[in-house]
């Protein structure tokens, strides 16, 4: 792990938010080449999801939303976690997770009551993971959605706040009518959505697994009721795929069904991968009956029942749907693609990224830094092959250094113009996996890398 998160701030992946002032706890900014990344996953997922479907559209709904919302979701009164302080070194902790280290099952959605009477019981087995000691609080529900005072010129406006979206999916429910009355979509058909969400999470240590301020990925699939579980199967299946063709390796990914299911659910898994802390929720997959849809139609009093045009049924829709947070899939991502490697009695550290989210594609490099001709027919080359890959010019520093570099962020390929290039019209091309080099025409540069890519 902490290789992992010293990678990211010295090559520019990830940085500490607002990291001058001290840092700002649970946030994270993206660098230059975790934007690449984050962009790449959100590009694989929107055209998985939406591009190569005829049944999904897409949607981007602001993250303000009405504050009833959030009442009718239940996240105003029910979205909280269980929360306990240790007196010793004041850390806070999420008990769920401290009575699950103690081998204890808790789940994260019982009562204040209920969590308080097991974590009483279960309190002496365990320690406080920061400091040792065991002399905590009592358990209290803390709610995790974050408030905001907008359009709200009050003194005390935090008695009527409106929320930072806790999730991205409730703009697709309250979007739902709209979509069916706009567009031509019919029953089984998705609505696909990329965009920020914030929670106030209690324990946020865990680098970008857990952060306050996060970016989700989630379908919503709207199906007959008799055809929930069915389509579900089939979700399921995708979603696992996805990660597949992603390059994730497959044993570093597993299934983790949800025993306890909340009353509205039909089934829960989650596809867990395995973080440097553990196996631990990537991705839920879920079938929520009708609840989300009959919740909104109650509250908002609107009519939200859809009607077959082949055979005039009025039903309201169950909904499955697909829910990922961005910096989860980039974290597996990395974690997967880290290696260290002896090569000639050195350690070459390399991000064995799969081609399709390298943030670099292929990075170009005159030999020697202080030759104008040299210099010139790199500039050239790397003018004509970044019009189709994100490429990287680097022209200063020792060759070696230069590959080391591009290595520890997971460029492919990397192109070196030296003085034959001036004689034989070819360059060399190293592969970041093997190391090998070839020699390849400068005039076949962009038809090879056609063939890589
Ligand atoms: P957990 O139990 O880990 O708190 P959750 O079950 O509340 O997560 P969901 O509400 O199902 O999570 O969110 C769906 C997805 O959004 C998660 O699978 C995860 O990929 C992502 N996600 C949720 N919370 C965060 C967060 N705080 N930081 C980053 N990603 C998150």
């Amino acid at each position: 792990m902490q290789k992992i998160v010293s990678l990211c701030k010295r090559r520019g992946f990830v940085y500490p938010s607002s990291e001058i002032y001290g840092g700002f706890s649970a946030i994270y900014d993206l660098g230059p080449y975790g934007v690449e990344i984050a962009n790449a996953i959100k590009n694989i997922w929107w055209r998985e999801m939406v591009q190569l479907r005829n049944d999904i559209v897409g949607l981007d709904a602001a993250i303000f939303m009405h504050p009833k919302v959030w009442e009718a979701s239940g996240h105003v009164t029910d979205f909280a976690d269980p929360l306990a302080e240790c007196k010793s070194c004041h850390t806070r902790w999420r008990v769920d997770h401290l009575l699950e280290s103690a081998g204890i099952f808790a789940d994260e959605k019982m009562s204040e009551k209920e969590i308080n009477k097991i974590f009483e019981k279960g309190k002496k087995k365990i320690k406080c993971p920061n400091c040792g000691k065991n002399n905590f609080t009592s358990v209290r529900k803390f709610n995790l959605l974050v408030k905001s005072n907008l359009g709200n010129f009050t003194e005390d406006w935090t008695k009527e706040p409106v929320y930072l979206r806790g999730e991205t999916c409730q703009g697709i429910y309250v979007d739902y009518k709209n979509i069916l009355d706009s567009t031509r979509v019919q029953i089984p058909f998705g609505i696909a959505q990329i965009g920020k969400a914030f929670r106030n999470e209690i324990t946020a240590r865990q680098f970008i697994f857990r952060t306050r301020e996060f970016e989700q990925m989630e379908m919503q699939y709207f199906v007959h009721p008799g055809n929930e579980l069915k389509e579900y199967d089939k979700l399921r299946k995708l979603r696992w795929n996805f990660y597949l063709n992603l390059g994730i390796n497959k044993n570093n990914l597993k299934w983790h069904k949800h025993e306890n299911l909340v009353f509205y659910a039909k089934e829960a898994y989650d596809i867990e991968y395995n973080f440097p802390f553990g196996f631990s929720e990537l991705e839920g997959i879920h079938a929520r009956g009708d609840y989300d849809l009959s919740q909104h139609a109650k509250c908002s009093g609107k009519d939200l029942f859809y009607t077959d045009p082949r055979t005039g049924e009025k039903y309201v829709p169950h909904i499955i749907e697909s829910s990922v947070g961005v910096g989860r899939i980039m974290f597996a991502l990395l974690c997967d693609a880290y290696a260290e490697e002896k090569v000639k009695g050195e350690t070459r550290i390399v991000l064995k990224l799969p081609k399709q989210v390298a943030p670099i594609k292929i990075a170009i490099f005159p030999l020697l830094a202080n030759k104008p001709e040299l210099i010139k027919k790199a500039r050239e080359i790397f003018d004509n092959l970044k019009t189709n890959y994100m490429c990287e010019y680097d022209g200063s520093g020792n060759i070696g250094k230069r590959y080391r570099r591009q290595d520890e962020i997971g460029t492919p390929y990397c192109v070196t113009v030296d003085f034959d290039t001036l004689k034989d019209k070819a360059v060399t091309v190293r592969d970041r996996d093997s190391m090998k080099q070839e020699r390849i025409k400068v005039a076949d540069l962009k038809e090879y890398f056609e063939n890589k890519f």
